[in-house]
């Protein structure tokens, strides 16, 4: 209740099971008085290359580009790109953020790796020696909700999905300081039942129902590899 929700989503078909999730979100936690925001990515038209564009104005060092660097010098002047200064006031407003999305290659789709690589940058999302529980994003909570094809049977014989949920939630979410609910998985909802889908769809309504009264999960190392 009057807490505030960025939802970046990743998928270009709005009749997706992507899609429905995102539109439970919206309407279950609209409807719990929070106030939803999404940055829809393709439909957005998300650059997701980290590219010398983001930059506005003279360069920091134009002899030799070095993106970290630059980003982070533009970052400290008001000098980044329209479209970043929007995701990162975004995130600045944010109590949760949530990660909606396909599994691609066992990791996001590139869109939104790309939305990681630029908004997140240095200066804003963490600095030198402000990482991990020190990071600059402090106080807000984030939650990777994604599908896949393969079912949950392939996926504990062939290897545990937290080895996956590391490099976003400890690598990403955690560096920046940001804490890490739970993932929330879908399994295969292209191999699915109509019943089963709907079953899946109706969980997600569940947790959201609850979800501020969760705790975040431990985000270290033996969480993910024990
Ligand atoms: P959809 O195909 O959109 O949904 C399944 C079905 O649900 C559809 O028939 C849809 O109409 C239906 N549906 C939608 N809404 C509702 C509703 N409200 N009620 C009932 N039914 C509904 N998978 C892996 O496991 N590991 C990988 O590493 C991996 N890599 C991939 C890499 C690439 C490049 C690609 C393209 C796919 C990869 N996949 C992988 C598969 C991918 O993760 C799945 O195809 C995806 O997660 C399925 O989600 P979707 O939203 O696209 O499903
Ligand atoms: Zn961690």
């Amino acid at each position: 209740p009057g807490k505030k929700v960025l939802i970046v989503y990743a998928h270009q078909e709005p009749k997706s099971f992507n899609g429905s999730l995102l539109k439970i979100a919206v309407e279950e936690l609209t409807k719990q008085g929070c106030s939803v925001t999404v940055s829809d990515l393709y439909a957005m038209q998300f650059e997701p290359r980290a590219t010398r564009n983001d930059i506005v104005g003279h360069l920091h060092n134009s002899e030799e580009f070095n993106y970290g660097v630059e980003t982070w010098e533009a970052y400290k002047r008001g000098g980044l790109s329209k479209d970043l200064i929007e995701e990162q006031r975004k995130v600045q407003e944010a109590d949760l953020l949530i990660f909606q999305f396909p599994l691609f290659w066992f990791n996001m789709p590139a869109i939104l790796k790309g939305w990681m690589d630029r908004v997140l940058v240095q200066g804003f999302a963490y600095d030198l020696s402000k990482s991990y529980d020190g990071g600059l994003l402090q106080d807000k909570l984030s939650l990777f909700s994604f599908t896949t094809g393969g079912t949950k049977e392939r996926f504990a014989k062939r290897g545990d999905v937290r080895y996956l949920l590391w490099p976003m939630q400890h690598g990403i979410m955690h560096f920046c300081g940001v804490k890490v609910l739970e993932p929330h998985i879908c399994y295969a909802p292209a191999h699915a039942s109509e019943e089963k889908r709907k079953e899946m769809l109706a969980a997600w309504t569940q947790r959201l129902k609850t979800l501020w009264k969760e705790e975040p999960i431990d985000c270290s190392p033996e969480w993910y590899f024990k």
